[in-house]
């Protein structure tokens, strides 16, 4: 651990491609472990590899991250802005005999590693210059720089997760740690960062972990303390193979466009390889007051998306009207529908249909007919609902409504008895066809609530339709 005690932990992605879940997971853990202990959380990108590196996956991963409103307190930090600070600490291994020049060619370790692999032999740098005394010309020569590791003993993490890992330091490699044309390589850049930016937590995937022992031989060459390591299982599919892009959407934007809350994303990451207890709905608040490394699963969390919609679900009927109006804002613009410019009046409208949702997309799917005068009536509803036999009661309705008083669930109820009465029915007999008439289904929230939202001049024109198609 570093000797400052302020938990500093970062979030380090390669920019090449979208942030999928599991990136999303692990940003996370790292800004909630910060934000429990009042530390300090770094984005740094990890655009060392140019080829793979675009400015679109960069945007990508920064827009996510704020779409999860997972903050970073700073950066972001690019390291391929960093070169000349790695180079420096390579030169310096250099120079104190920690690391040294190899001039064996690619064709040359190719064919060791060839040998080595027909030989049943680990494909371990052989050493060829590890005791090479330079002749005259050699430092004109290209070359890449190595890391001298030791060759005996073993290296122990004690991982915050997994516990006690021990890698033999003989099964190590000689890291190359700056290529032939001067640049620093991955794991190098890695612990030059940790150290630099005093990381005093590094939780990662656990595919990291073979880095791991590298890492730590290189921060103890370099005099630098070392952070404590946290390897969080990968993620699953439902058929517990690695979650890819075959078990559905990989981008955490792409549920953001599927109508899911971010705060329910969040939520849902969290439980997914941390517990507590039995509690499956958090806030915010209440994941960084909980969150702790100790209660990260040993195992693999398994991605299931029936699950996400029911935590979505929970987060989005516990939204107040207000928020629930900002959130389904682009959800209806998204779905071509005209955005009404009355907040209070969407707010009752969404209200309604709040806790029949699963998503925003639903949501507004299901209130369409709040939303637009252009409904789509189902022909089966209206084949069973809107028949002759009922054009009688709907007529009758139709002119109780239209009489002029106050519009509200109370004069609409009494309304509709009015008419059951006359025409000796049950509530039921009269309330699906109206349904199917001012809805377009058979599905809707209470029908009074739904045609007191409305208003009467649209209920009534809705009706007046339904009556022409059934004449
Ligand atoms: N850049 C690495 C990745 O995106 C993460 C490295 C680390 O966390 O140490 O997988």
């Amino acid at each position: 651990m570093t000797g400052s005690s302020t938990p500093r932990t970062r979030f380090a992605p390669s920019p090449s491609g979208y942030l999928h879940i599991g990136g999303a997971r692990t940003a996370l853990f790292n800004f909630l472990y910060a934000r429990r202990h009042g530390g300090v959380f770094i984005l740094r990108v990890e655009d060392t590899d140019r080829e793979r590196s675009t400015d679109a996956s960069i945007a990508a991963i920064i827009e996510s991250l704020e779409w999860l409103d997972i903050a970073w307190d700073e950066g972001p930090y690019f390291q391929s802005q960093r070169t000349a600070v790695y180079v420096a600490e390579a030169e310096r291994l250099l120079r104190e005999g920690r690391a040294y020049p190899c001039w064996c060619t690619g064709d040359e370790l190719e064919a060791k590693r060839f040998k080595a692999l027909a030989e049943g032999r680990k494909p371990v740098y052989d050493g060829t210059c590890r005791d090479r005394v330079a002749a005259p010309g050699d430092a004109e020569r290209p070359h890449t720089v190595r890391f001298r590791g030791p060759k005996d003993g073993a290296t122990v993490i004690d991982d915050l997760v997994k516990g006690r890992v021990v890698f033999q330091n003989a099964e190590l490699d000689d890291l190359i740690i700056l290529r032939s044309d001067r640049t620093p390589t991955y794991n190098f850049c890695v612990v030059v960062d940790d150290a630099e930016m005093r990381i005093s937590h590094v939780l990662r995937g656990d595919d990291h972990l073979a880095n791991t022992p590298r890492q730590i031989l290189l921060y103890q060459a370099l005099g630098y303390d070392l952070p404590a390591f946290g390897h969080v299982p990968l993620i699953l599919g439902p058929d517990k193979a690695r979650l890819s892009k075959r078990h559905g959407a990989m981008a955490v934007t792409a549920y953001r466009d599927l109508g899911f809350l971010p705060e329910a994303v969040v939520n849902y990451l969290a439980r997914l390889g941390w517990s507590h207890g039995d509690q499956e709905i958090f806030t915010r608040d209440e994941l960084v007051a909980a969150f702790n490394v100790e209660a990260i699963g040993k195992s693999a969390g398994v991605f299931d998306v029936e699950k996400m919609r029911w935590v979505n679900w929970c987060h989005l009927k516990a939204l107040a009207p207000d928020a629930l109006v900002r959130a389904a804002h682009p959800y209806i613009a998204a779905a071509g529908l005209p955005v009404p410019g009355d907040d209070a009046w969407l707010a009752r409208a969404l209200v309604t249909l709040q806790e029949r949702a699963q998503t925003l997309v639903e949501l507004v799917a299901s209130g369409r007919y709040y939303l637009t005068d252009d409904i789509v009536i189902d022909p089966a509803a209206a084949a069973k609902f809107l028949t002759p036999a009922i054009a009688g009661p709907l007529h009758s309705l139709r002119d109780a409504l239209a009489s002029p008083g106050d519009w509200t669930v109370e004069t609409i109820t009494a309304a509709f008895h009015r008419v059951l009465a006359e025409h000796e029915l049950k509530l039921g007999k009269l309330a699906q066809p109206v349904r199917v008439a001012v809805t377009g289904g058979t599905a809707s929230p209470g029908i009074f609530e739904v045609l007191d939202i409305l208003g009467r001049e649209r209920t009534l024109a809705r009706l007046d339709a339904a009556l022409g198609r059934i004449s």
